[in-house]
């Protein structure tokens, strides 16, 4: 199995490099440098609209509904190349998770009505799965729709849903026949306008002290019926589709290596009272360590992608990069803690909201360390718990 990318693909590279100097806005870039996760809802707008324009913002779709046909390498190449530059990521909710179910699984009208919003960012996207007691056995959904002529009336909580204080559409699953004899029968894929009446967005404040997280009541609120995807009571499918799409790239490599030349620079760096954290053995073992591991994710990941070029499809094998991806992507932020010392200490969330004028506590390149760590404690729940991952790999891999 060849692994090394060949002529085109490095020519693809040095393409990639080129548009990203030019067109990323420094702004943006000092900004997701940061933590993209804190950046405004308008900085996305602005780099989504650039990748629009180039024909980028969607490396996933094939190239009838507006994809560039890229295969797994190039796309490989070009999240890689994203996360080397400090840009920010594409928002995956419409992108890469509800947009492959409309073209997959939707009418011809309903791909004309969203994927062009889609493509050019006129929509943003939440994604309502969650819910008390439905989260890793996803199949419990117990908000309710009913017909009613035209419509389905919805009622329930949606609970963890990032970025539903921006989003104006939220792609859900609601349970349409609650007497289907399976949890996975009788549930319904539909789209709601999250504009229309009785339906309320709370905050849920995460540790890291910043607003992604809400929860989403839905009280009597009336959906058309245009607006479901796929047959009533069939969408389990597009739900398991959807999954699928969402832990690809979940491994975050691009991310960890920007985070390990990060810690780089910064145990290189002269510290307060004199000398180089770098060159203390004990730390300089552990980031050598980490970055061993994280070569070694990486050609797992290159192993994976030439099966996938073959023709194989990816299988469970993306777990092992999902479990190992959290993990490695966790512990080097733990490491940035450390070298960050007692800055850590006087964190304010203030400091990585770009809406403040917050000094930063400590040196420049401290900023969003701390906030990283604590947001990212998340990775290993979400897009499948690390558990339910192993679970995965006990049954499909190791049989038993
Ligand atoms: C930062 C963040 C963002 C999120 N964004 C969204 C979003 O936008 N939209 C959305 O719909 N959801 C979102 N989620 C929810 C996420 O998908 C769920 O948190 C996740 O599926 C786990 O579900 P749960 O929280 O209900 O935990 P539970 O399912 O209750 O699990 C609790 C614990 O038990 C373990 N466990 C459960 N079942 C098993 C089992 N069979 N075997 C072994 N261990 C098990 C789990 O691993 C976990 O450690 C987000 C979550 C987080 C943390």
């Amino acid at each position: 199995m060849d692994l090394s990318f060949n002529a085109e693909e490095i020519a693809f590279r040095e393409e990639v490099r080129a548009f990203l100097r030019e067109k990323v806005p420094s702004d943006i870039r000092d900004r997701a440098r940061i933590g993209w996760s804190y950046l405004p809802k308008d900085d996305y707008l602005r780099w989504q609209k650039i990748l629009f324009d180039r024909g980028w913002i969607a490396p996933n779709w094939p190239v009838e509904y507006g994809g560039p046909g890229w295969n797994t390498a190039q796309r490989f190449i070009f999240d890689e190349e994203c996360a080397r530059a400090d840009c920010p990521r594409i928002i995956p909710f419409g992108v890469t998770m509800v947009g492959p179910v409309i073209y997959t699984f939707g009418t011809p009208e309903q791909k004309e009505r969203f994927l062009p919003r889609i493509l050019a960012t006129e929509d943003w996207w939440c994604q309502g799965y969650s819910e008390r007691g439905a989260g890793s056995d996803l199949a419990q959904v117990a908000t309710k729709a009913r017909r009613d002529g035209d419509h389905y009336v919805v009622n329930g909580h949606k609970i963890w849903t990032s970025g539903a204080h921006r989003a104006n559409w939220m792609f859900t699953l609601v349970r349409t026949d609650p007497d289907a004899a399976k949890p996975q029968q009788g549930i319904s894929f539909l789209l709601i306008d999250m504009k229309t009446p009785g339906v309320t967005v709370k905050p849920i404040i995460s540790m890291d002290g910043y607003h992604y997280l809400n929860e989403v009541f839905l009280d009597e609120v009336r959906v058309p019926v245009d607006c479901l995807i796929g047959e009533e009571g069939k969408g389990w499918t597009c739900a398991k589709f959807l999954l699928g799409n969402e832990r690809t790239g979940i491994a975050g490599i691009g991310r960890s290596k920007g985070r390990l030349e990060r810690l780089k620079e910064m145990a290189g760096a002269e510290a307060d009272g004199g000398g180089r954290l770098i060159e203390n053995p004990s730390f300089r073992k552990k980031v050598a360590e980490i970055e061993t591991e994280l070569s070694a994710l990486e050609v797992t990941n290159l192993r994976m992608m030439a099966a996938m070029s073959a023709g194989r499809p990816p299988g469970a094998e993306s777990s092992t990069l999902k479990i190992r991806g959290t993990q490695i992507e966790q512990e080097l932020n733990e490491l940035l803690v450390e070298a960050m010392a007692y800055y850590a200490l006087p964190y304010g969330p203030g400091q990585v909201r770009p809406d403040t004028n917050e000094a930063p506590i400590g040196p420049d390149y401290s900023v969003g360390v701390m906030s990283e760590r604590l947001l990212r404690r998340a990775a290993s729940i979400y897009g499948g718990s690390n558990e339910i991952h192993k679970n995965i790999i006990a049954k499909a891999i190791l049989g038993l």
